[in-house]
């Protein structure tokens, strides 16, 4: 086969596959609609990176603790090849929201015995002199983990293979179509922007207006971030989370965050919205939004692609259209696939975790190569998964992975 992909949407998603399969000799035609990659969700100034334990280990917990090693190897290696990436790896202290919460922290580290290096549980005072400020718990400190710039993230990912990746900006694909082996994008003028047997749909909500897609459960979650002047050495130096995050200075602002509003698409700043990141702040950092006022504060306004279960999509598309009339298909196995289409989406809250490592298993399920991720986890973020019995079924009656506007947050 003619080692060639059609990636649409430069942002986390996309850069990260693109750079995977370019790391495996393919050659990557790269539509984007915006003049730049990390344009859109993945463009912030900074975000977090860290995973998320829980009591029984659940697979959320563990592949967002692979995909944080992953990510941390990932980093290291564009930062060593001198590719210009921000990030900084200064340790997260998320710390606990309440009682039980510090409760349930602590039982997590007791229990499953991390290495320290990974994750520790730090009480009140140790967790104050980590953040540089007094604060009300103590909480989980990563000391691997920091702040990403994501869009440095996509340019160094795009960067990274050279000529492998041709990128196509200003370019919006308006429609898809496959024929005799080969994929191809349309412009709205009905102009061929792209063509190849691999088609990488990367491009978050909008992956809905195509046919192939259009089953696929995604919705989207306006977030706005607040950015605060930070003079140089201020504190927190270290990322801080609870409930929402504060992030250290970058180019002498801090960044605060976040709101999480599903379906809202609203794209200018909101005040409302500062007031409500500062009123996350004083949760996380007690009397330190007291001289910072809403009305004067920047900001950037993305846009989250949901999943309903807070898993990414990652995979083959399954053919929906092959199952009308016949029910839903029993198993994984048993659900025929789109020839050569695929999708990583889905990512939520936490592009900056997932991406390399979907970018990789991505990689692997086009090359049909095993991935080095446990075969349940595998399933978890298959596509086709929304089209087994179970899951729609929850999807028809809006159960246990709809109820509530923000189906996931996280910064929590
Ligand atoms: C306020 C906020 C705070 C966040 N904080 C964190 C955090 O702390 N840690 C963390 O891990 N994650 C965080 N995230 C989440 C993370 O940013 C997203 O999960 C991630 O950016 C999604 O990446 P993506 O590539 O799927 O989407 P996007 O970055 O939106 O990329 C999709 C791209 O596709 C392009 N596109 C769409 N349709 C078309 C088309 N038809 N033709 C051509 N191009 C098209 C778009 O222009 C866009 O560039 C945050 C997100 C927000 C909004």
């Amino acid at each position: 086969m003619d080692r060639h992909a059609i990636v649409i949407g430069a942002g986390l998603a996309g850069s990260s596959a693109a750079e995977r399969l370019a790391a495996r000799g393919w050659r990557i035609s790269l539509v984007e609609r915006a003049a730049t990659s990390g344009a859109g969700a993945s463009g912030n100034l900074a975000g977090v990176l860290r995973p998320l334990p829980s009591v029984d280990d659940n697979r959320l917990a563990r592949l967002t603790r692979a995909a944080f090693e992953y990510a941390l190897t990932h980093l290291q290696a564009l930062t060593t090849a001198g590719l210009p990436l921000r990030w900084g790896q200064t340790g997260v202290l998320h710390l606990a929201r309440d009682e039980r919460h510090a409760a349930t922290q602590q039982r997590v580290v007791t229990e499953q015995e991390p290495a320290s290096a990974y994750l520790r549980w730090v009480a009140r005072e140790a967790a104050s002199e980590l953040a540089g400020w007094p604060v009300a718990d103590g909480g989980w400190w990563f000391a691997g983990g920091g702040w990403v710039d994501p869009a440095s993230l996509c340019r160094a990912n795009l960067a990274r293979h050279g000529a492998a990746v041709v990128p196509h900006y200003r370019r919006a694909v308006e429609r898809i179509e496959h024929a005799a082996g080969c994929w191809r994008c349309f412009a709205g003028s009905g102009e061929t922007i792209a063509a190849a047997p691999i088609l990488v749909l990367a491009n978050a909500g909008d992956a809905r207006r195509f046919a192939a897609t259009s089953h696929l459960p995604l919705r989207t979650a306006r977030g706005q971030v607040s950015h605060l002047p930070a003079t140089a050495g201020s504190a927190p130096a270290v990322v801080v989370c609870r409930l929402g995050y504060v992030t250290p200075a970058i180019d002498g602002l801090r960044c605060a965050g976040a709101t999480f509003a599903v379906d809202d698409d609203e794209a200018g700043l909101r005040a409302a919205d500062h007031a409500e990141n500062l009123a996350r702040l004083e949760f996380i950092l007690p009397g330190y939004s007291r001289h910072i006022d809403a009305a004067g504060l920047g900001g950037r306004v993305g846009f989250r692609p949901l999943s309903p279960d807070r898993l990414p999509m990652i995979g083959a598309v399954a053919d929906a259209a092959a199952l009308d009339g016949q029910g839903a298909a029993a198993t994984l196995a048993d659900l025929r696939r789109v020839p050569g289409l695929f999708v990583v989406n889905g990512f939520g809250a936490r592009g900056i975790v997932w991406s390399a490592l979907a970018g990789e298993l991505l990689a692997c399920l086009i090359e049909r190569s095993p991935p080095a991720l446990a075969a349940d986890l595998v399933a978890a973020v298959d596509p086709g998964r929304f089209l087994l019995p179970r899951q729609r079924q929850r999807l028809r009656t809006g159960g246990p992975q709809r109820r509530g506007s923000a189906p996931e947050r996280g910064d929590d």
